[in-house]
């Protein structure tokens, strides 16, 4: 698949979206807007259930209460990230990076299903066939919600695969036999039924619509995507293209997405398989349309995405690591080693991938605690390094906490968007080579020679 166009702007194949969690998180997630421009055109991926306060939740943010009278979701986040530098001063000084045009982004928005599927759950006192109605209302609602703002692409509503039950949720026992109750599969049907009917009635809408696949198994997971192809071809309508959700951990996983394949030592590699195989089961059924797998954007896990026939994906791993760091060791970042308390926990930097000239760097892909990064390693001439002149001004902005909070930030989504735009780069190379072979011999290491092991073994299964 060739470069596309999405209202005006360019996505390119494949593409890495950047998470955007302002809204569900606080914090690290406040700067991730207020520092855009260093990650510049790299498209976002926006969760409807952090931005729509319509949906009590911990981190949501009074400046999304409005965010309807907006007409463009870029004018919303602009506005958004306005108010944090004006008012709260979220931002440093010194940086002088100035706010970006979210206007520029190719912005996708996914549900955050399993959060509204919890909230309705209870707002219908876990009464099945009350939910079954409410929930189709809450689908209505985020497409109207996702027309209005004009979202370049949306990921269709569904009850999403696997759930994770927080401390307080695995002791509710109503919430646990209303799982158990609920006969997904049906209702996942008569979503997508429901929301081709309102796309049909709707044709003004702005969005590109990507239909959600599901499965616990390989087998399952190609039978969902028939499934949607059926409905299109009874209703005689097509999705833009398809949204691959359940497959971005490997834990606990059906062990049948492992037949007929022999796996590596390299564990990275051996966590790529999962979805590299359900792209690849997709692929073979869908033909060449557009395919986003969700959460599956880990750094070495793009190859096999790619080659597997993936478009896009995004990951909140670059964001995540970052926020590995806690501030009491901001006082340590100088310190020697046996002077370091084990509550002092430090940010991780990426290392590895390439340099601006698309040269391969030294180090194997990694993220490494800031304190073990060498103070000589060299830069790799991205648009957030250029903002330093070498490790030992990142260890500096990252040390000054106590006397500046943001300056600790800064040094945070330095290497949040270090890590990004490595992700994006790699993106770019793997797209200028035709095979997964001829991408591998060239950049040849541990990691690569393992995943094109896997690869040659599921293409040919
Ligand atoms: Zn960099």
């Amino acid at each position: 698949m060739n470069n596309i166009t999405i209202h005006n702007k360019t996505l390119p194949i494949p593409s890495f979206f950047q998470v955007f969690n302002y809204g569900g998180g606080a914090g690290d997630k406040t700067r991730e807007l207020v520092y855009a421009r260093l990650s510049g055109d790299t498209p976002a991926l926006l969760n409807y259930y952090y931005i729509n306060n319509e949906y009590t939740h911990l981190f949501q943010s009074s400046y999304f209460n409005n965010i309807l009278s907006f007409n463009k979701i870029g004018d919303a986040l602009n506005y958004v990230t306005e108010q944090i530098i004006t008012k709260d001063c979220c931002f440093y000084k010194e940086s002088n990076i100035k706010p970006y045009d979210f206007n520029q982004k190719v912005i996708l928005l996914d549900s955050g299903s399993s959060n509204i599927v919890k909230y309705v759950a209870k707002d219908c006192n876990y009464d099945i066939e009350k939910f079954k109605i409410k929930i189709i209302e809450h689908a209505i609602n985020y497409y109207n919600f996702a027309n209005k703002l004009k979202v370049d692409m949306v990921v269709a509503f569904d009850l999403g695969g696997k759930y994770t039950f927080k401390d307080d949720e695995a002791n509710n026992i109503e919430l646990q036999n209303f799982y158990r109750q609920l006969n997904k599969k049906e209702i996942n049907h008569l979503l997508l039924e429901e929301t081709i009917k309102y796309l049909k009635q709707n044709q003004g809408f702005y969005p590109y619509v990507l239909a959600t696949v599901h499965g616990d198994t390989p087998h399952n997971y190609g039978n969902y995507t028939k499934e949607i192809l059926k409905l299109e071809n009874s209703f005689n309508y097509q999705f833009f293209g398809f949204a691959l959700g359940g497959i971005a951990s490997s834990k606990n996983i059906d062990s049948s997405w492992y037949d007929g394949i022999k796996l590596p030592k390299n564990k990275k590699a051996k966590d790529a398989t999962l979805p590299a195989r359900a792209i690849n089961i997709v692929r073979r059924i869908v033909g060449n349309r557009y395919m986003h797998a969700l959460g599956c954007g880990g750094y070495p896990n793009i190859p096999m995405n790619y080659y597997c026939g993936a478009s896009s994906f995004d990951a909140a791993s670059p964001a995540r690591r970052v926020g590995d760091g806690n501030g009491l060791s901001t006082s340590y970042i100088f310190s020697p080693r046996a002077a370091i308390p084990p509550k002092a926990k430090f940010s991780k930097y990426f290392v590895g991938g390439y340099n601006v000239d698309n040269s391969m760097r030294k180090e194997n892909f990694d993220y490494i605690s800031l304190y073990d990064i060498d103070n000589n390693l060299p830069l790799c001439g991205c648009d957030a390094c250029n903002q330093i002149k070498d490790i030992t001004e990142l260890k500096l902005l990252y040390s000054q906490q106590a006397n500046n909070a943001e300056s600790f930030y800064y040094a945070k989504q330095l290497m949040n968007i270090h890590a990004i735009l490595q992700h994006k780069k790699l993106c770019q190379v793997v797209s200028s080579y035709n095979t997964m072979k001829d991408f591998c011999n060239n950049y040849s290491n541990e990691l690569n020679r393992a995943l094109l092991f896997i690869y040659n073994q599921i293409v040919s299964t």
